[in-house]
């Protein structure tokens, strides 16, 4: 790889905006259009606020972000060590939820998905998940 950072920050969602900025001055030096950094924000958005909501609940914990760029392409990694997804295919469908009732909409890896031309799911129960995503 050409370059590589990582970033590791409690699971208080103050820190997700402070994630998604990091990721796109790191994302800068590929020469993105406003677009492309508009969409990477908005990934890892989702993915940070996944892991603080769903990953941790209630718990504290850590959310880690490793970024590598390999030619002209980045590689996001957001990581937590919480509870992890029962059923990875079952989540990545569009408008599922397990949190219907606190106004989420299910649509998280959707957007992840759309606006990123790679992602990963790896999870395991109690271990935690790992997100792989690429531009
Ligand atoms: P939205 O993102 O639209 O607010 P959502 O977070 O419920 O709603 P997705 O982001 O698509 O929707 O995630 C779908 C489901 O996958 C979640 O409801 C949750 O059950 C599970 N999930 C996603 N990320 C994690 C994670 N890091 N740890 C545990 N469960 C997760
Ligand atoms: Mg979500």
């Amino acid at each position: 790889y050409k370059n590589y950072m990582k970033l590791e920050f409690d699971n208080k969602s103050q820190n997700e905006a402070f994630a998604r900025i990091v990721v796109a001055a790191f994302a800068s030096q590929l020469d993105p259009t406003i677009e492309e950094i508009s969409d990477i924000k908005t990934a890892v958005s989702e993915a940070v606020t996944n892991s603080i909501i769903h990953g941790y609940e209630n718990k504290s914990g850590l959310v880690t972000i490793t970024c590598r760029i390999n030619a002209d392409e980045l590689e996001i990694i957001v990581e937590d060590e919480g509870i992890g997804i029962e059923d990875i295919e079952r989540a990545r469908e569009p408008l599922y939820t397990s949190k219907p009732d606190l106004e989420r909409s299910g649509m998280g890896f959707t957007v992840m998905e759309t606006f990123m031309d790679y992602i990963d799911v790896y999870s395991e129960i109690g271990k935690g998940t790992k997100i792989t995503m690429m531009k």
